[in-house]
């Protein structure tokens, strides 16, 4: 996040490259382009924006704002300009937050032509009467959409779908803590020994018109193989996680995430999907009908840093990125091992014999005993093991060596992969 944290990343540019550059050092991510003009659904792929430099300087040749210091003082896709002008045409083209007077804020104008500054509210106040000079070194024109894409084959040809957005400029929160957790969960399931059930698919996108272009080119595959996914975002702070549910609500990725966070007694909250806010609006809307969720710390707008200069690498810590990519990978573990399991003998199996039955009477052997016991009761091969875990009230991770008992003495069998 620190290599990645200077880029004045956008929607498009070579900057967004420059970062899929970065990733690809650590994961085996391919990277694709889609020319501007591309129509994508309702809307159309923008022109490339790269930007080397810009200023505004005072009449004694100070520069007042420079975009060197922090990309964020520009409004991001700014048309080039070069000019001078009084305090008065100035203001027409800077903005700030009044409320949060000591930040600058986060602004784009993707789809309007313009360009501006963005300050602290403190320093727009102490600008002086006078003519100003103002220069913006940007180009806008047609180039391309550019984007990142792994996929890790599995046993089966249904995926899990891991969304996360790289077009945030300095911001650590939201965005990067997405792409270095997702970055790491892709590392995680390359460097897994067994094979994969499930087939992933991790991109690295754009927000909106990102997943919006993707969803266009590929929707008929995701329609037919996406059995679930998250988008990634504001995952790196120590606040609680939180849930935002896909529209379905009550999907194997809502039931295993839901699942995981009420057993791993941390803090949670879980959001409806009304109170969505990033790609999961483009994956789960309507004809699309993708079950995605996405599994945050503090979400999008419930804190005050976000889309300001106050979303820095001061409120992302590596404890707190390691625990949120923890718990994906025990959600990703569940959907592995998520399977329905069907008994292979009718009544009770005399465990005794196998060496299941412990010979000592304990209260963990009882424990164990009865969760055995339990699962063969709901063991109809209709039921999913996370439903189980569910009706049994235990974490589904702590029934996983059980499983493999009972599958070793061929007492239940994989009936079918989940769908
Ligand atoms: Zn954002």
């Amino acid at each position: 996040m620190q290599k990645l944290f200077p880029i004045c990343r956008s929607i498009t540019g070579n900057d967004v490259r420059k970062t899929l550059n970065i990733i690809q050092k650590i994961i085996p991510i391919t990277q694709k382009e889609i020319p501007s003009g591309t129509k994508v659904f309702d809307w159309t792929v923008p022109d490339e924006w790269n930007i080397k430099d810009a200023y505004i300087k005072d009449k004694k040749g100070n520069k007042i704002i420079d975009f060197k210091k922090s990309n964020l003082h520009i409004v991001g896709y700014s048309i080039p300009f070069e000019g001078k002008l009084s305090l008065k045409e100035l203001k027409e083209h800077l903005y700030t937050l009044p409320e949060q007077p000591e930040v600058i804020p986060y602004i784009t104008s993707y789809y309007r032509r313009r360009w501006g500054f963005c300050l602290a509210d403190n320093d727009y106040k102490q600008l002086k009467e006078g003519m100003y000079e103002v220069n913006i070194d940007s180009t806008l024109k047609p180039g391309s959409l550019t984007y990142g894409e792994l996929i890790i084959k599995g046993k089966t040809d249904e995926e899990i779908l891991i969304s996360t957005y790289i077009c945030h400029p300095s911001l650590a929160n939201d965005d990067l803590s997405g792409p270095a957790v997702s970055t790491y969960l892709a590392k995680y399931l390359l460097n897994r020994k067994e094979k994969l059930r499930y087939t992933y698919r991790i991109i690295f996108i754009p927000e909106t018109i990102g997943s919006i272009s993707y969803l266009s080119l590929h929707k008929n595959h995701l329609k037919k193989d996406v059995v679930g996914g998250y988008v990634v975002t504001c995952i790196g702070d120590p606040g609680p996680f939180s849930y935002l549910q896909t529209r379905q609500e009550n999907t194997l990725i809502d039931r295993i995430t839901i699942h995981a966070l009420k057993h791993s007694e941390k803090e949670y909250k879980i959001y409806n999907f009304i109170e969505k806010g990033s790609d999961e609006r483009q994956y789960n809307s309507p004809g699309i009908d993708l079950p995605i969720g996405s599994l945050m710390r503090t979400k999008y707008g419930q804190n005050p840093k976000y889309h300001t200069s106050a979303d820095d690498l001061n409120i992302v810590t590596p404890k707190a990125l390691f625990e949120s990519l923890e718990m994906y990978k025990l959600c990703v573990d569940v959907l592995e091992k998520n399977y329905k399991y069907i008994t292979t003998i009718p009544c009770e199996p005399q465990l005794g014999k196998r060496g299941l039955y412990p010979t000592l009477s304990t209260k963990t052997s009882y424990k164990t005993v009865r969760d055995m016991m339990n699962l063969l009761a709901y063991c109809d091969g209709k039921n999913d093991l996370l439903w189980i875990a569910e009706k049994i009230n235990r974490p589904i991770w702590s029934l996983f060596p059980i499983v493999e008992q009972l599958v070793d003495n061929k007492l239940i069998k994989i009936v079918k992969e989940y769908k």
